[in-house]
Order: C-alpha cells, then sequence, then structure tokens
C-alpha cells in the first residue's frame, strides 16, 4: 500500500456497505466506514431470517463485523453523519458530525445500568412495538457491542443513576458531539432503504387499527428475538394469530403511491408465510396478490407455497379493510379476480407488504446541494444497491463488491 494514498469513503453501515469496506480493506486499501445509527448491520439486522437460504441475520453479518474488528484499515464511525463534501476525485474533502458519545468505548456490557435506569424509550429495533431503558444496548448482536443513551428520554446529570453505578466510569454526560475532517480518494454511499408509509395507503387503515401491520415490523413480531420472544403474537393483546392475511403491493405499482415494484415484497411474504407455517402448522394464511414477482432461488419458495394447503394464494387487490370492534379481528374485502368474486375474509393479523423507498442521500457538495443519485455524472462517487433502486441481499452483496472494485482502480 502506498503511504500517501488517501482513504476510500463509505456512507451507510448495511450490508452493501460493509461488503464495500472489508473488499478494499482485504485488497490493502484505507477505508472508513460511517453508520447514522448507533450500530452496523442496517435493515438486514432487524429480519428473522432472509432469503433464499432463511439464515438469521447473525449468519452473514457475524462473518463481516469479525472481518471488520480484525482488519485495522478498516475504521468505523457509527452515530455518525457526512454533513459536507468538497473536493473532486482523488481528494475528496469531507465533514463528519458524530453524536455525542455519553458511552465510551471501555463499555463491557455488563447491564448494570439498565438495571438502575428510571426512564423508558419506544424500542426503535422493534419499530416500537416495545420499550427499552433510556440506556440500552441496541440489540442482543450489536456491532459495536456498546451500550447507547437516548438523549430524548435521558435524564443525565440530573438522576445520574447509571453513572454511579458504573464499575468502569464508562458513563460520561459532558461528551460533546465531534466534527472531524477526512480526505478521501473516493466515495462510495450504500445508505440504503426506508420502508414505504403505510399511513398514507387511505383504504387499508394501517394507522388506525393495531393488528394491520407492515412487513418488516412483521420481521420484528416473528424474529425469536423480537417482540413476542419468540412467539408470533399479534399486537392488540399478544395472542398467537391463527388466520393471516397478506396484503401484497400495499402502495406499490400504483400510480397514486410507489408506481413501482420493489422487487423483493412477493418473495419476502412468501418467506413470513412459511416460517408461520412452520412455527403453527394450523394457522391459516391468504396472501393476495397482483402478481407474484418471485425469481431465481426464491421460485423454490412459491413451489412449497402452492404445495402447502393452509396457505392460499388469491389474485385479487384488497379494496378495504375493516376491524371488528371487539375482538379486533380485521375483515379484508377483495376480488379473486380468476373466479370473480368479491368476498370478505376475517383475519386476526393483516400483514401490508409495503415497498421499498430508496434513502437517496443528498449532501452539500461544493457548497451546491448534491444528490447523490446524479453521482454517475461526478466521478469518484459510487452509489450501490438499495439507496439507487430495491434489491435483494445477494444483488445488493454484488453491487457493492463491484463498486468496491471501482472505487479502487
Ligand atoms: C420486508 C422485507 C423483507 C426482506 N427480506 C429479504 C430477504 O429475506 N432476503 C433478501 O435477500 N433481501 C430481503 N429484503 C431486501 C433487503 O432488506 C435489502 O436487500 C438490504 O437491506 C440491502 O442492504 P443495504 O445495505 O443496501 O441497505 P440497508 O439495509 O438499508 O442499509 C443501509 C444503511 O445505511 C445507513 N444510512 C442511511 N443513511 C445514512 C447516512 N446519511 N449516513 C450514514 N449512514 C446512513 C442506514 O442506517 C443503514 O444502516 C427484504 C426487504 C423487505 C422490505
Amino acid at each position: 500500500m502506498n503511504k500517501t494514498e488517501k482513504p476510500i469513503l463509505v456512507i451507510g453501515g448495511g450490508i452493501s456497505g460493509i461488503t464495500a469496506a472489508v473488499e478494499i480493506a482485504e485488497v490493502g486499501k484505507e477505508v472508513i466506514l460511517i453508520e447514522k445509527k448507533p450500530y452496523m448491520g442496517g435493515n438486514v439486522i432487524q429480519m428473522n431470517n432472509y432469503f433464499p437460504k432463511l439464515c438469521p441475520p447473525a449468519c452473514g453479518l457475524e462473518i463481516n463485523f469479525r472481518r471488520i474488528r480484525q482488519n485495522p484499515r478498516v475504521k468505523f464511525y457509527t452515530s455518525s453523519e457526512v454533513v459536507d463534501i468538497s473536493g473532486e476525485k482523488g481528494s475528496f474533502l469531507v465533514k463528519l458530525k458524530t453524536e455525542p458519545q455519553y458511552v465510551k468505548d471501555i463499555c463491557t456490557s455488563c447491564g448494570k445500568c439498565v438495571e438502575v435506569c428510571p426512564e423508558e424509550r419506544p424500542n426503535e429495533f422493534n419499530y416500537g412495538f416495545d420499550k427499552t431503558k433510556a440506556i440500552y444496548l441496541p440489540h442482543e448482536m450489536a456491532f459495536p457491542m456498546k451500550y447507547h443513551i437516548d438523549e430524548k428520554y435521558c435524564k443525565k446529570d440530573s438522576c445520574n443513576k447509571c453513572v454511579e453505578v458504573c464499575e468502569y466510569n464508562a458513563i460520561d454526560f459532558s461528551a460533546k458531539e465531534t466534527i472531524q475532517e477526512f480526505s478521501v480518494h473516493s466515495i462510495i454511499t450504500a445508505t440504503g432503504w426506508q420502508n414505504f408509509d403505510a399511513n398514507k395507503i387511505a383504504n387499508l387503515n394501517y394507522s388506525e387499527f393495531e393488528n394491520v401491520i407492515t412487513n418488516v415490523e412483521f420481521e420484528r413480531l416473528i424474529a425469536s428475538n423480537g417482540f413476542g420472544s419468540n412467539n408470533l403474537v399479534r399486537p392488540s393483546d399478544q395472542k398467537t394469530p391463527k388466520e393471516v392475511v397478506f396484503v401484497q403491493c400495499a402502495g406499490s405499482r400504483d400510480e397514486n403511491y410507489l408506481s413501482y415494484c420493489s422487487a423483493v415484497c412477493c418473495s419476502a411474504s412468501l418467506k413470513h408465510a412459511l416460517s408461520i407455517q412452520e412455527r403453527y402448522p394450523d394457522s391459516k394464511i391468504k396472501i393476495f396478490y397482483i402478481d407474484l414477482r418471485v425469481a431465481g432461488r426464491n421460485e423454490d419458495f412459491l413451489n412449497k407455497v402452492e404445495e402447502n394447503k393452509n396457505i392460499e394464494l388469491i389474485k385479487g387487490k384488497v379494496a378495504k379493510i375493516e376491524e371488528i370492534k371487539n375482538s379486533k379481528n380485521l375483515v379484508v374485502e377483495a376480488e379473486d379476480t380468476l373466479l370473480g368474486k368479491k368476498e370478505k375474509h376475517e383475519a386476526d393479523l393483516v400483514v401490508l407488504a409495503t415497498g421499498i423507498i430508496p434513502n437517496e442521500p443528498t449532501i452539500k457538495l461544493n457548497k451546491n446541494k448534491f444528490s447523490f443519485l446524479n453521482a454517475d455524472q461526478k466521478e469518484g462517487i459510487h452509489v450501490v444497491a438499495c439507496c439507487k433502486k430495491p434489491m435483494d441481499v445477494s444483488s445488493s452483496v454484488k453491487d457493492a463488491t463491484a463498486a468496491a472494485l471501482k472505487a479502487i482502480q
């Protein structure tokens, strides 16, 4: 490695950003990896399992976390965001803002602080279905394995209980936000995606009815480390649902909301249906779809679903969801377009397969507002994976590896 060579910056610590970072570091280049959350792993770390092999997220991510830990060429910053970029390919100047690190790296994750903390916050890792204390470990596989303090809920010095109990003096309320500057050779942006806001879909009543949830929320409901602690439970009464309806293309391929197909939602719902059946073989599942878009190795799911007598695939768009007052069960109204019949179906839980919205990172570059999506016109900046367009993990990893190659050339 040429000692005068500048590092490469990777923005986003999901599977794509992590892949790009370790690939770059393992060919001998320096890399700086930035993640805005307190932990790495992106959306994949919140999943129950992922297709096509249905491995838990720990499978693919833990090995990558180890590759980061073992490689001194990767410098990583969590709770951090790039606030300004100037310069050109070969010499970008990047300004990085990092939130105050109230919990220092010497934290051993003993958990005594959590025992004494009196304040609670909604657990964003489980989409607010449950709560954590104001000082919390984001999840049991968190990388870095370090407690974090939610500023919005912590009373800091006026409480001080966690400081008093910490034997390692790992908590410091005087910590301040920091700004650092780096000179980097090129930039990879892997800022990923967010779920389409289901509140916007008027006829599906997501905001009104507790037992209407989204597909990403479902991942946290069925995950062994999720809201139901290894039981699939519905939000209203924590009972295991017996009849579950999946609504495909919820807001997708619809000019009023998202006009495009998110490519992964059909495979995700088939995966979800099979996960329910595996754990609760007597459950009944209905999947309403416009047309099923399942490609490659995920076609196996479709075959398995078609063979399963407790999973019904119904071609038809859901027109309305209503709630039965006392039971909080749902009534789903849809037309079966193959039979030409409009029918009502009762369910304990309805899962909306909402689509993917690329997290388009917009940053000030050379004092102008600059969208990374136009970055192809800007040499030295490479946009990868889901912040460009929806794709699955395997395609994201390939895209990230390709970007790593371009960046080091
Ligand atoms: C319901 C559902 C189920 C799915 N199931 C599967 C599956 O089983 N198998 C599969 O292959 N795919 C699945 N997918 C798709 C999969 O989630 C994506 O392929 C994957 O998340 C892409 O990874 P990524 O790193 O590009 O993005 P992300 O996972 O979104 O990671 C991006 C990271 O960048 C960070 N970030 C964002 N903005 C900034 C910023 N400005 N500065 C710093 N950091 C930032 C984010 O916090 C995040 O950590 C599913 C998708 C959905 C919707």
